[in-house]
């Protein structure tokens, strides 16, 4: 089937992991969840990797078995103003998504601030025709398969016409189960045994188009 659309992931995957931008989100969240469970670090982790399985994002475990409601307060601690200050306008970039013979969009776990202060750095805030964010997406982020409907329902769009892209095998995968064109960027080859398309940057997307 034609594609209609290019749907991107944005953390680690409109910038690159070298910046240490989710090293830093992560430590945050594990910060967060040390003052508020009251546990060890080494605690507050095994928890977290084992539960995350079952959750998009910290912030829907909190809220489903911890009984945690103050999002705003959340998003705050995790996502401080200053969190996207190491990153830089990227005039590749941009002239890449300038390239795309197809409108493009985002769909993130993140929150939309959050999504914003990285789009306005990296100079590339206006090439999006929409930001689907965790808010938008009534905290239930990829890999649920609301998540990818909710946006393809908005975008009226089909799993089959709309390309996506992350740097999270789950959320691909997540995708690719709905008979989407899911794409793993995977610029650290950190998942050689990846068993659907993967590729190590994103100007490799033009293969794909047709
Ligand atoms: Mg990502």
């Amino acid at each position: 089937m034609t594609l209609h659309y290019i749907l991107f992931d944005l953390d680690n995957t409109l910038y690159s992991p070298r910046y240490g931008l989710e090293l830093n989100v992560g430590r945050r969240i594990a910060d967060f969840l040390v003052a508020y469970l009251g546990l060890s670090l080494e605690e507050v982790l095994a928890q977290r990797r084992e539960r995350l399985q079952h959750y998009g994002t910290t912030l829907e475990w909190l809220m489903a078995e911890k009984g945690y409601t103050d999002i705003e307060a959340y998003y705050e601690a995790i996502h401080p103003a200053g969190e996207a200050d190491s990153l830089a306008p990227d005039p590749a970039l941009r002239a890449f998504l300038e390239s795309l013979p197809l409108p493009c969009g985002i769909l993130t776990n993140s929150p939309r601030e959050h999504a914003d202060r990285i789009l306005q750095r990296l100079d590339i805030a206006d090439l999006f025709t929409h930001i689907f964010d965790l808010r938008w997406n009534g905290f239930k982020g990829k890999p649920h398969a609301e998540a990818f409907h909710r946006a393809l329902q908005a975008l009226g769009s089909l799993p089959e016409t709309t390309l996506f892209i992350d740097d999270i095998p789950r959320c691909v995968t997540g995708y690719c189960a709905l008979g989407g064109q899911g794409i793993l960027l995977d610029e650290e080859n950190a998942y050689p045994g990846y068993p659907h398309p993967r590729i190590r940057h994103l100007r490799e997307l033009t293969g794909f188009l047709h």
